[in-house]
């Protein structure tokens, strides 16, 4: 039995860790059809389309670093693995600080930053702007980005759901704009959106998000009268993107974005104190 497990020790550690460099995500998407902004992080995801296997390229000693690559990287996620579940004793429960638990009552949440979503071309191009925008509002709240778009492609494979109307993981945080029939699973059958999170152990590593293509949406930060049934889809993207990050529904006092209800017209931009005092006990 090893003694001494760095358990709470580790997952303490676990602050926000900016990684830019980090491509996780492969396979064989061609360019996004509005500009990235950034060519340099394009080439990297190009670089790393062989890691997963789905297409070669690269010359053979790119290949044979991205494998040497790969082979430390899935070292690492192992020893991350045994080091929080292998121990020989169970990780102790947390305060949910408002955030998704898991079986053990733990929070979940990300390793690594950015989360680098894909956005698909269900959206439109002033829906893929929203979604810029959502990501600059959080971004500034950060000492660095939290979010970071890749791209808007037509490449990204179709969401599936399981049972329970959660995504199946598939590789890629996408932002979906989809039928409301993939909202049927749902309790809540009038959402407007809605994210899986895919985690093991604490750990996220996929979040998808879906926008019911039958909502009504406009985008601004003019307030609409509740009978416009309009919604407004930066508010809309904010709240989902607090969840992506790990955020669970907050209520109460001081109009949270992160509220489970969203009026028709109503427009919620701005990050509050609740978002960010739960968010810091975790990240
Ligand atoms: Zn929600």
């Amino acid at each position: 039995m090893i003694k001494n497990c760095p358990v709470k020790k580790f997952k303490k550690s676990r602050s926000l860790v900016y990684d830019p460099e980090r491509t996780t995500l492969s396979s064989s998407l061609s360019g996004p059809k509005t500009s990235l902004g950034d060519s340099a992080n394009w080439a990297k995801l190009k670089y790393y389309q062989y890691v997963d296997g789905s297409s070669r390229s690269g010359t053979a000693l790119e290949i044979k670093e991205d494998m040497i690559r790969k082979l430390i990287a899935s070292s690492i996620l192992f020893l991350m693995f045994a080091i929080t579940t292998g121990c020989g004793q169970q990780l102790p429960p947390e305060e949910s600080c408002n955030f998704v638990t898991n079986s053990l009552n733990r929070r979940v949440s990300w390793y690594r930053m950015p989360i680098q979503f894909y956005v698909d071309d269900s959206l439109s191009n002033e829906q893929y702007d929203a979604v810029l925008k959502a990501t600059e509002i959080w971004n500034s709240h950060f000492n660095g980005s939290v979010f970071q778009i890749i791209g808007r492609t037509g490449q990204l494979p179709e969401p599936e759901l399981d049972g329970q109307g959660r995504v199946i993981p598939d590789g890629y945080n996408g932002i979906y704009m989809v039928k409301p029939e993939l909202f049927s699973n749902s309790l809540a059958r009038d959402e407007q959106g809605k994210t899986s999170l895919s985690f093991r152990s604490d750990f996220i590593y996929e979040a998808d998000i879906l926008l019911d293509a039958s909502e009504n949406f406009y985008i601004g930060d003019q307030t609409l009268s509740s009978s416009s049934g309009k919604v407004e889809l930066i508010s809309l993207l904010v709240h989902e993107m607090g969840h992506a990050l790990g955020l669970d529904h907050i209520e109460g006092p001081g109009n949270p974005v992160m509220q489970s209800k969203l009026r028709y017209g109503e427009v919620r931009h701005d990050i509050t104190a609740a978002e960010l005092d739960s968010l810091a006990c975790e990240y």
